[in-house]
């Protein structure tokens, strides 16, 4: 059984010194407990937080544990009446190629409903953290324009499109052309900007001539300036993820933009899913129906094999994916 650990905390963009392999034998499952092995493992951003050893809404990792995180996979063996060899579940033992958990902490997934990968995706986690960071705290109306950042992304690809569902004018912020050609080509987009462009902050105001109703962050940083500086009244801006600081080493100092909060009355939120725990089936079963419909789409970025786990989770931040990444294990 392979195992990937936090070898050293890092500094900066982590290394494939800090995130090490190990090899270890495969666990026995005992009572109550289920022997699983990983099909699809999750690598998200907010993994990068836990490495630092900082008090944030979740514990940090120690030293030496298993990356912990989202992981779709086949039951080899069961000791508990629910799950039988060659069920598929949702578990988050994180980084490893098999893992004995116990049964309750295994969600069975039904297979017939859209391909399992979508567990850790649209049906999951990042879909519904779009889904409860726009329509809770963004609250979009039809009309109003909705800005999204990262939006090529897991998230914001959802948020993008939900807000397209909600009737209003969606305006997508992402870091290269093929990004922007896919928002506007192929989810509907009504505009896209890549910030790495010298002009973006005149391609932005162009793309929202009657100014921003509802911000999604996903990225924080200048990016996220430049979006405030054109928020209309009674704006929402909704703080979900603050990628562009992730890796920084000493603390952002940027423009301060609480005054536009205070010129424009708006709002500013930040949340995370686990505020959400006890609806996440509503979320589910809202998201499933949209995608039934047709009326929401996916896209996944899959790499293969165990060892290719730290560069796909490295390429998040440089944004090698489009969609959800996500690992596939042979
Ligand atoms: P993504 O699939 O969006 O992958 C990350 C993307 O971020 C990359 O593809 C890249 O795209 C972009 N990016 C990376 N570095 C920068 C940078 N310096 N500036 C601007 N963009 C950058 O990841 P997720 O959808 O999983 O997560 C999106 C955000 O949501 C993250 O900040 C994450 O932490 C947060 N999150 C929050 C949750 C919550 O509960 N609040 C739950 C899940 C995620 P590009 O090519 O456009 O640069």
């Amino acid at each position: 059984c392979k195992q990937i650990i936090l070898a050293k905390r890092p500094v900066g963009m982590p290394t494939e010194e800090d995130l090490k392999m190990v090899e270890a034998p495969i666990p026995q499952p005992g009572e109550g407990e289920v022997l699983v092995r990983s099909m699809y493992v999750s690598v998200d951003p907010y993994m990068r937080g836990r490495m630092n050893d900082r008090k944030s809404y979740v514990a940090p990792y120690t030293v030496g544990e298993v990356i912990t995180g989202g992981v779709v996979g086949e039951v080899v063996e069961s000791n508990t009446a629910e799950l039988q060899a060659g069920d598929i579940v949702l578990g988050h033992y994180g980084w490893r190629t098999h893992a004995v958990v116990a049964g309750n902490q295994l969600k069975k997934i039904d297979p017939t409903v859209a391909p399992v990968s979508t567990a850790l995706g649209i049906l999951g986690m990042t879909g519904l953290t779009a889904y409860f960071g726009l329509l809770d705290i963004g609250q979009p109306k039809e009309g109003e324009t909705v800005v999204v950042s990262g939006a090529a992304g897991a998230v914001g690809t959802v948020v993008g499109q939900i807000a397209k569902i909600k009737g209003c004018r969606v305006v997508g912020i992402a870091g290269s052309k093929d990004k922007v050609r896919y928002l506007v080509e192929e989810l509907g987009f009504d505009a896209a900007i890549n910030y790495k462009e010298a002009d973006r902050k005149a391609q932005l105001k162009a793309a929202c001539p009657n100014g921003v109703d509802v911000y999604f962050d996903n990225v924080g940083g200048e990016i996220s300036d430049e979006v405030l500086a054109l928020l209309n009244r009674q704006a929402r801006v909704v703080v979900c993820g603050q990628i562009a600081l992730y890796n920084l080493e000493k603390p952002d100092v940027g423009p301060r933009m609480q005054s536009q909060l205070l010129i424009t009355s708006s709002m500013m939120k930040g949340f995370t899913l686990g505020d959400y725990a006890g609806r996440l089936d509503e979320g589910v079963a809202q998201l499933a129906q949209w995608f039934k419909e047709g009326r929401l789409t996916y896209s996944e970025n899959i790499v293969e094999g165990f060892e290719n786990i730290v560069p796909a989770f490295l390429g998040l931040f440089s944004g090698e994916n489009v969609g959800k990444q996500l690992v596939r294990l042979a």
